[in-house]
């Protein structure tokens, strides 16, 4: 028998190479469902040889509590890819919501075995699944707005700084991780009005309605589908939209438009932008925002220090990294934490 393959095993400039030989659409869609999975690793191991051999691309998690997935596929396979998904019984009642605007997702395809699909990291006992919000679709959200319930972003600050709903309470957290218990002390005395939630696709309600619900609140509900089946349902009916800017989105893409607005300006100049962009210096890596003028001017890199470093020679900054001589910290805004790679 020939040995399945379950990993991707090649470089990045090699898949978009074999990317860019394609001769056909891809589509990127998202999908999720919370559900028992008592052996996430099989599972994942099956899906990866099945995905893989209809040329999937995309990011999907697998864990005890269920399945969070964005991925890429191409068209010509859209009907074998739902035939794959919906063969596994717990899967067939599950939407796959279709992006708001296409461009290169993915290059590769991963499945990952997770603790949480959201690394909310809150105890079990905090919140129960079979209890969760009541899911509104954007004609009732409109009439909650406008009857005057509490709007709460449930993203990151670096993702509602480009695009929230009107009005829409923000945390400033930047981890998953911190926003359940900001989100509670934000909510604090509210427990008995209307709160509407939001977030990109719908996963990250779920859970934390369950969690608002736990803690006393009367009257949680969410918006359907997030703000990607929020976006296509609005341009269908015609309708005005109340979410502005932009959805931030976690690929390549780093974003779609809903409105044409731009909110938020560039981190090293001020001017308007909604570019956010990951500093080109590997070893600092940090995600922010750019405008055309500063990307030119610092090369895709969120300071001076990380355009000066990208242009040494490679043995000359692995060194460097080796001996820990620079250490990359936030050097833009104290609200966006960098991330740590590895050099490359
Ligand atoms: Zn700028
Ligand atoms: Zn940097």
């Amino acid at each position: 028998m020939k040995k399945q393959i379950l990993y991707n095993k090649k470089n990045k400039e090699q898949l978009l190479e074999k990317l860019n030989e394609e001769n056909f659409q891809r589509i990127t869609c998202s999908f999720y469902k919370y559900l028992n999975i008592s052996n996430p690793q099989a599972l994942r191991d099956s899906l990866y040889s099945e995905w893989n051999n209809l040329k999937v691309l995309g990011r999907v998690y697998v864990a005890n509590e269920g399945i969070n997935a964005q991925i890429s596929l191409p068209e010509f396979n859209l009907e074998k890819f739902k035939e794959s998904l919906f063969s596994y019984s717990n899967f067939k009642d599950i939407i796959i919501k279709s992006a708001i605007q296409e461009g290169l997702s993915f290059i590769k395809l991963t499945i990952k075995v997770k603790k949480e699909i959201v690394a909310y990291k809150i105890p079990r006992n905090q919140f129960d699944m079979n209890k969760v919000g009541k899911h509104l679709n954007y004609e009732e959200y409109h009439k909650k707005i406008e009857e005057g319930a509490v709007i709460i972003d449930m993203r990151n600050q670096y993702e509602g700084e480009v695009g929230h709903f009107k009005n829409a309470i923000i945390p400033n957290v930047d981890k998953s991780a911190e926003l359940l218990p900001k989100v509670k002390e934000l909510l604090k005395g509210r427990e008995r009005d209307t709160i509407l939630m939001y977030c990109t696709g719908g996963i990250r309600c779920e859970k934390a309605s369950s969690y608002l619900i736990n803690h006393g609140f009367k009257d949680i509900n969410q918006l359907n589908g997030g703000i990607i089946k929020y976006a296509h349902d609005i341009k269908n009916n015609n309708v005005e939209s109340k979410f502005i800017g932009k959805n931030f989105v976690f690929d390549r893409r780093l974003g779609e438009n809903i409105t044409e607005d731009i909110i938020s300006n560039c981190h090293q100049c001020g001017n308007p932008s909604n570019n956010h962009i990951d500093c080109e210096n590997q070893a600092c890596h940090i995600l922010f925002i750019q405008c055309g003028d500063c990307a030119i001017k610092y090369k895709n890199c969120c300071s001076k220090k990380c355009k000066d470093f990208i242009q040494l020679p490679r043995e000359e900054r692995k060194q460097i990294f080796k001996e820990g001589k620079i250490k990359f910290t936030a050097q833009i805004s104290n609200k966006i934490k960098p991330q740590l790679n590895k050099l490359t």
